[in-house]
């Protein structure tokens, strides 16, 4: 078990396939301090998603560790340890149920009151209340009804209100309008802050922004630091 965690997250020589031959990624290394955060760029199948499938521990490395605080994640529980990580994919997963409990699924015991504020923190509120039935809307599983920018903001909320330590986000890279994207850009900058956040980033503005860049090429790290660094 992984009680309180800092969020310190350390790549030592990390190798994986997918397949029982050749390598996806190939001694990959890189630190993120506690709060720091770190975009993951490079061109389609470099293996950024192949990282953070790592560090979640969807997979678990052929060679090289994987470390939290200095803990060895190999040796923690699957569910412990993402009980301490958020995530805010582009398909962002929603269920059939009203918008409060897709909120909810964040943080179970979470009250009305805590979803509500966890949704205003999001830039959520406003558009949660003009639906027709504001909270208490029941979304399709698909998510249709509402826009891909609502839904990326329901995830926000949900991640918000999870309050993790890590931040797992891979940017949108569907066009949202100018509007809404302002206002994910300002929920993400919200939910970031404080927590150590890995994103997969399209935009050059995240980019910009980020404390650490790790440049994958290959499966291989070909260049890391800050972007003034690069
Ligand atoms: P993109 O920008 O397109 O999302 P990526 O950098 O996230 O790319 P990965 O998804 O990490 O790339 O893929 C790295 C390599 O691993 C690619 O060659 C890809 O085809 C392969 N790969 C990814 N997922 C699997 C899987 N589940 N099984 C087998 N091979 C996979
Ligand atoms: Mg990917």
């Amino acid at each position: 078990e992984l009680e309180e965690v800092q969020g310190e997250v350390e790549f030592r020589n990390v190798s994986f396939s997918y397949e029982k031959e050749g390598s996806t990624i190939r001694n990959v290394s890189f630190t993120a301090d506690p709060g720091q955060m770190v975009a993951l760029v490079g061109p389609t199948g470099a293996g950024k998603s192949t990282i953070i499938n790592l560090l979640s521990r969807f997979y678990d490395p052929d060679s090289g560790m994987i470390l939290i605080d200095g803990y060895d994640t190999s040796t923690v529980k699957r569910k412990s340890l993402r009980s301490h990580m958020g995530f805010v994919l582009q398909d962002s997963f929603l269920f059939e149920g009203p918008i409060l409990e897709n909120i909810r699924y964040g943080r179970l015991d979470a009250s009305d009151e805590e979803v509500i504020e966890a949704a205003k923190a999001a830039n959520a509120h406003s558009f949660i209340e003009k639906m027709p039935d504001g909270y208490r809307t029941v979304l399709k599983q698909d998510g249709s009804g509402i826009s891909q920018g609502q839904k990326q903001l329901l995830s926000i909320a949900r991640a918000i209100l999870a309050n993790p330590a890590i931040l797992i986000l891979d940017e949108a890279t569907s066009s949202i309008d100018t509007i809404t994207e302002l206002k994910i850009q300002e929920a993400l900058s919200r939910l970031m802050e404080g927590r150590t956040s890995f994103v997969i980033a399209h935009r050059l503005n995240t980019i910009r922004n980020a404390e650490k860049i790790l440049v994958l090429k290959d499966g291989e790290i070909t260049e890391q630091g800050s972007h003034d660094f690069l």
